[in-house]
């Protein structure tokens, strides 16, 4: 171990790669650890819908928003939840963080700024993302990313599995990884934890969920070894009593516990995006909710209190084949056609056809006669043009055409919403609240709570990761 670094990053993700290029043009030396083969983390897999209030591209569009409109928009959401003053951090810093990429003359989606209804709404157009997910982030940083590596600043250790930290005169310095089977170490001034979350590691969300059922979209990297050491160092851990999974996914492998939220997602997060021409069904084959409610924590909550967080959505060959008001296909499974779901319903994994309702209720499991009761009596409430059960207010199609199928849906985790408690200079803390000398953390490894709170706000994790990344890669370099 000969070099000091000025900051060691643990993680070349989203947080990390940020923090790295603000340091390393500002002058810094920085050695980043990355366990996997790649660099950009979940930006390969996130949806990448960033927000912010005051942005160039909605004073662009006229829009008018600001850093206070967004945040009073987050408190009404997430009802005064979270960690406020890092919310109030992480708002202020979203327009700036927004700008960067826009000075980078980013590709913004052409319908963005926007409302996006897949959360509960903000009161502004002001969910921004790229034409291509996230990549077009890690597409749009890379150069600055390579720029910093070739003038010998970013230094970068790929399969390189963090395993400890050590102190030099009281302050952790020395970060200890395995690479090719060998302990190596690297020494700096700063420690930077950029490692993200833990939705891909089922043991430590049990611990920390307890129970509640798991099933998982997060990026598979997501595994959390270096929360889980952070704790055993006494690193504070919070927000455990928040969770809250997205409505859509699919687990093509029955028992994997895991969905893909780009490959296999049902569009069930809110009707804003389509009109229900199927019903929902819990295990006891009965309806739950208005299948149209547009409120999208509503359809969570709703979906949570049912037993294993899991759904059948229910439609006949009329619903499969229906078009949408713009007379285009509009099946199901978002960017699946009518012949992908026929043929994955062969197969009766996931999603599952039969003649009759019996022979569905046999396919998936479901009780016999609720389901025919419940889908009888939906019928009725078609030809009555009322639901008096729920309150649905689109009843255009009634559940009468064979063949009949069912998509067997899961509240399906995307991101994890506890993680390692940070002061306002995003210092990791112990148990104590006390500062644990040279630790920083920025990213997931924060928790979605600390940003977004209780609730889902469009673009509160890979806004805020961006954001802390570039402010600690600024902070410790000054
Ligand atoms: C499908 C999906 C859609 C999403 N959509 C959105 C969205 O639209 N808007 C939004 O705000 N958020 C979204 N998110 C969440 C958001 O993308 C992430 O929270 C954010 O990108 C995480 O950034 P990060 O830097 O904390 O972690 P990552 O980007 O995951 O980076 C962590 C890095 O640390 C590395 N690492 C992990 N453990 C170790 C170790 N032991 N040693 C060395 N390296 C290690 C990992 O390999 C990874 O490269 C989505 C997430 C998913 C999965």
């Amino acid at each position: 171990m000969s070099k000091k670094y000025d900051l060691i990053i643990i993680g070349a993700g989203t947080a990390g790669m940020a923090c790295a290029i603000e340091a390393a043009e500002r002058g810094a030396t920085v050695a980043v650890i990355e366990k996997s083969h790649q660099i950009g983390g979940a930006m390969h897999w996130s949806g990448g819908h960033m927000s912010a209030g005051g942005t160039q591209l909605q004073i662009r569009s006229g829009i008018e928003d600001s850093v206070d409109d967004h945040y009073e928009d987050i408190i009404r959401i997430n009802k005064g939840s979270g960690d406020l003053k890092l919310i109030r951090k992480a708002v202020e810093e979203a327009p700036h963080t927004l700008n960067w990429l826009d000075d980078l003359k980013f590709p913004w989606a052409p319908e963005c700024p926007r409302i996006i209804y897949g959360h509960v709404p903000y009161t502004k157009s002001r969910t921004q993302y790229g034409v291509n997910k996230a990549i077009s982030i890690f597409d749009a940083i890379k150069p600055l990313w390579d720029k910093g590596v070739d003038a010998g600043r970013i230094h970068l250790h790929l399969h390189a599995d963090f395993s400890s930290v050590s102190q030099v005169d009281d302050r952790y310095k020395i970060v200890h990884y395995q690479s090719n089977g060998q302990e190596q170490s690297l020494e700096g001034e700063h420690i930077v934890v950029t490692s993200g979350g833990y939705g891909s590691n089922a043991e430590y969300f049990k611990e920390k969920h307890g129970d509640i059922p798991y099933s998982s979209s997060a990026y598979p990297d997501s595994t959390g070894e270096v929360m889980i050491y952070m704790e055993q160092l006494n690193a504070a851990f919070r927000m455990a009593d928040y969770h809250l999974p997205s409505l859509g996914g699919l687990e093509l492998e029955p028992g994997s516990q895991r969905a893909n939220f780009n490959e296999a997602w049902a569009m069930v997060l809110t009707s804003v995006y389509r009109q229900p021409r199927d019903i929902y069904v819990n295990s006891d084959g009965k309806r739950f909710l208005a299948e149209d409610e547009i409120n999208a924590d509503t359809r969570e909550r709703a979906v949570i209190q049912q037993k294993g967080w899991v759904f059948w959505v229910i439609f006949d060959e009329a619903g499969l084949m229906a078009k949408d008001d713009n007379g285009n296909d509009n099946p199901i499974i978002i960017g699946w056609d009518t012949d992908q779901i026929k043929a994955e319903a062969k197969k009766g994994k996931a999603i599952f056809v039969a003649d009759d309702i019996a022979g569905l209720a046999a396919q998936t499991g479901l009780p016999a006669d609720a389901l025919a009761t419940t889908i009888s009596d939906f019928n009725q409430m078609v030809d009555h043009g009322e639901d008096p059960d729920h309150g649905r207010s689109y009843l255009n199609h009634k559940i009468g055409k064979a063949p009949y199928y069912a998509v067997k849906v899961f509240a399906s985790l995307l991101v994890t919403f506890g993680g390692l408690t940070v002061n306002e200079d995003l210092q990791l803390l112990d148990r104590d609240s006390k500062v644990i000398p040279g630790l920083y953390g920025a990213g997931e490894v924060l928790g979605l709570g600390a940003t977004s709170g209780d609730a889902f706000c469009s673009g509160m994790a890979i806004t805020p990761a961006l954001s802390f990344g570039r402010i600690l890669g600024r902070q410790l370099t000054t």
